[in-house]
C-alpha cells in the first residue's frame, strides 16, 4: 500500500496554488447581493467577455448555475430535451423537477452527443392535450460519455431545430474551455446562438469553487433573482472570485497539458489486458473505459468489476472513480503533471501484473 496517491478521480480535486492564495488574502471585498463586490464584478466582466455574451454572474456551483438556466427558460409542466446521461439529469438531484417542476425528455447517444433529427422527433407538436416542449439542453464536453465534443456544426444542427420550433437552448459548458481546447476553437466561437452557458472555474481551470452563468443582460438581471431565490445570494464573496479569475486568465492556457496527458494514460490503459478503451475516442481530459473479468484472470469477483478494480488501482496508489458496474473514469489535471501520469501508468502495469 503506497500513501502517496495519484488522484485522478476528477478535475474537480484541484487544490488552489500560491497564486491564487496570494490573490484571495489580498481581494478587494464589497456584499455582492448589493452589487458592491469589486472582484466579482471584474469576474462576471471578463467572464462575460470570453463568452461573447452582455453578461455574466457568480454562481457557487455549476448545478445551481444550470438550474437556475432552467428555471428561468421553461415553463413548469415543460420537457427539458437532454441527453440520457447529462450532468443535469444524472447529477443535479432532481433539480429541475423538484425546484422547477420540469421533465427530462431523455435521448440516449453513445457519446453523448445529441442528433439533430432525434431532438426534432422529441419536440411536441403545439396540442391542447400534451405538455410542451421547453427547453433544449446541450452538454459540451459531455462527461459521462468521456468527455466527448461537439463539433460547432453539429451545434449549429441543434440550434437550427431550435430555432425552427422557437425554443431556447442551454449550454452546459462545466468543461467549455476542454471542448474549445480540443478544437482549436474559443468558447465564444462554440456557444454563440444559446441562451445561456454555464462553465465551471473549479473543474480543469483549477480555481477551489465557483461557476459563471452567462447571457443575454435581461436574462442575468432575472438570475440573480432566482441565485437569491436557490439560496446562492453570496456577499464578501470576492475572496472566492480572487482564486477564480486567477483561474480564468491562466486556467484555459494548461488544458492542452491535461489533454495530452490523457491521450498518453489512454494509450497505456489500452494496452492492459482485461480493459477495453479505444484511445482515438479521448478528445478532452476524461477517459471512461470497460472493465472485462480477463482483468481478473477471468473470473468476475464478487464485489463486481468496477468496485474490485478501484480497491485494487488504490492498492497501487491511484485513484478513479466509477461510472457503472463495469466502467470506470479517470481525469487528468493540473495536480497531476506529467511526471504523475507517468508514475500512474507505471503503476497501472504493476496493477494489471499483479492480478493477472
Ligand atoms: C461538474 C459539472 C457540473 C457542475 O457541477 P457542480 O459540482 O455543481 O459544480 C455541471 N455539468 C457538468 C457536465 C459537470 O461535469
Amino acid at each position: 500500500m503506497t500513501t502517496d496517491l495519484i488522484d485522478l478521480r476528477s478535475d474537480t480535486v484541484t487544490r488552489p496554488d500560491a497564486e491564487m492564495r496570494r490573490a484571495m488574502a489580498e481581494a478587494e471585498v464589497g456584499d455582492d447581493v448589493f452589487g458592491e463586490d469589486p472582484t466579482v464584478l471584474t469576474l462576471q466582466e471578463e467572464a462575460a467577455a470570453a463568452m461573447g455574451t452582455a453578461a455574466a454572474l457568480f454562481v457557487p456551483s455549476g448545478t445551481m448555475g444550470n438550474q437556475i438556466a432552467l428555471h428561468l427558460l421553461a415553463r413548469p409542466g415543460s420537457e427539458v430535451i437532454c441527453e440520457a446521461r447529462s450532468h443535469i439529469v444524472h447529477f443535479e438531484m432532481g433539480a429541475m423537477a423538484a425546484l422547477s417542476g420540469l421533465l427530462p425528455r431523455v435521448i440516449a447517444a453513445d457519446d453523448g452527443l445529441l442528433d439533430p433529427a432525434a431532438v426534432e422527433a422529441l419536440v411536441v407538436p403545439p396540442v391542447s392535450y400534451r405538455a410542451r416542449t421547453g427547453l433544449i439542453a446541450v452538454e459540451n464536453s459531455h462527461n459521462f460519455a468521456g468527455g466527448t465534443v461537439y463539433e460547432r456544426g453539429h451545434l449549429e444542427a441543434v440550434l437550427a431545430v431550435a430555432r425552427r420550433h422557437r425554443l431556447p437552448v442551454h449550454f452546459d459548458g462545466a468543461r467549455v474551455w476542454n471542448a474549445a481546447a480540443a478544437l482549436g476553437t474559443t468558447p465564444a466561437a462554440l456557444t454563440a446562438g444559446f441562451e445561456s452557458v454555464q462553465f465551471c472555474l473549479s473543474k480543469g481551470l483549477g480555481a477551489p469553487v465557483g461557476s459563471l452563468l452567462c447571457g443575454g443582460g435581461d436574462f442575468i438581471a432575472e438570475a440573480r433573482r432566482v441565485r437569491k431565490m436557490f439560496g446562492g445570494g453570496m456577499r464578501q464573496v470576492g475572496v472566492i472570485a480572487a482564486a477564480g479569475l486567477v483561474a480564468l486568465r491562466q486556467g484555459p492556457a494548461r488544458l492542452p497539458e491535461d489533454q495530452a496527458n490523457a491521450a498518453l494514460l489512454a494509450r497505456a490503459v489500452a494496452e492492459l489486458p482485461g480493459i477495453v478503451l479505444d484511445p482515438a475516442k479521448v478528445r478532452t481530459n476524461i477517459l471512461i473505459f470497460r472493465l472485462t473479468p480477463e482483468l481478473f484472470g477471468g473470473a468476475t469477483p464478487p464485489e463486481g468489476l468496477t468496485a474490485a478494480f478501484l480497491a485494487r488501482l488504490k492498492e497501487h496508489g491511484v485513484l478513479a472513480s466509477p461510472v457503472s458496474r463495469d466502467l470506470a473514469r479517470m481525469v487528468t489535471h493540473r495536480d497531476a503533471p506529467r511526471p504523475r501520469i507517468l508514475e500512474a501508468i507505471e503503476r497501472l502495469r504493476r496493477m494489471a501484473g499483479a492480478l493477472a
